[in-house]
């Protein structure tokens, strides 16, 4: 019997708008699904909108921002701290998705950088890991997973919260999404992993979520497996109706 409570994370992505923004969120909050947690990562210009219209709408979903600065304050023009999301009552960041590290050349050490940041603010980091489509052939992705894992939890001071998201590149946005079998083994390694510096009680209260091309018909399968904690959506996540349907699965 899994006791953690299922997560659900909608990341838009450099999509939508405040319009957008309002609807989406009337319809989903209109559902009551207390037995699971709902997060809607937005880009930043909409934080302030994602604020005021979960207050009037007395919304279950969270506010989860796409990335965070390294840096507390100061000269870094372009920036946004820790600090400041939370003044928007971001309960939930990403870090380390694979689109910031492929296009934006995000390092490990702006990951490290960017969880102890948010570890200050008490803000929880989502971090993401997966290997490519070469390194998935070439028989590497534990190897890799635990690099991309070491890489940001070495040398932190403390192990603060966490929820790992178990995205394959290749499986992002692609339709091919990995099967629910395959993740599992993938999310019970994960949390073997996660021992070098978590308590073995903390292991198993970590969330991992699994991401890539997930959507409505296939959730529910993902959340049938032991270790799959909840899914991390990106286009399925778009449309209100869809994404309604896809906590229900779950
Ligand atoms: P996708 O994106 O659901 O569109 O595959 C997932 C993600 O990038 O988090």
């Amino acid at each position: 019997m899994k006791t953690r409570t299922p997560l659900v994370m909608a990341n838009w992505k450099q999509h939508g708008s405040e319009a957008a923004l309002t609807d989406w969120l009337t319809s989903v909050s209109a559902i009551d699904l207390p037995e699971i947690c709902r997060v809607l990562c937005v880009p930043l210009p909409y934080l302030a909108k994602l604020r005021q219209q979960r207050a009037e709408l007395q919304s279950q979903v969270q506010a989860g921002a796409q990335l965070v600065s390294a840096f507390r304050g100061g000269a870094y023009t372009g920036e946004v701290s820790a600090a400041m999301l939370s003044e928007f009552q971001v309960a939930y960041s990403l870090i380390g998705h694979s689109e910031r590290r492929q296009w934006f050349d995000e390092t490990a050490s702006a990951r490290r950088g960017q969880l102890s940041a948010l570890w200050q603010a008490g803000i929880t980091p989502v971090l993401c890991v997966g290997e490519t489509a070469l390194e998935h052939q070439q028989g590497q992705t534990c190897e890799v997973l635990m690099r991309q894992l070491a890489e940001v939890l070495d040398g932190q001071a403390t192990a603060g919260p966490l929820v790992l998201a178990y995205e394959p590149v290749f499986a992002i946005g692609s339709g091919k999404p990995l099967s629910a079998q395959s993740a599992q083994q993938m999310h019970q390694q994960l949390r073997l992993m996660l021992k070098r510096w978590y308590s073995a009680a903390d292991c198993q209260r970590i969330r991992i979520l699994y991401g890539g091309s997930v959507n409505n018909q296939n959730a529910g399968e993902y959340l049938r497996q032991d270790d799959i904690d909840g899914v991390l959506v990106g286009s399925g996540s778009l449309q209100a109706g869809a994404f309604n349907a896809l906590c229900h699965a779950v």
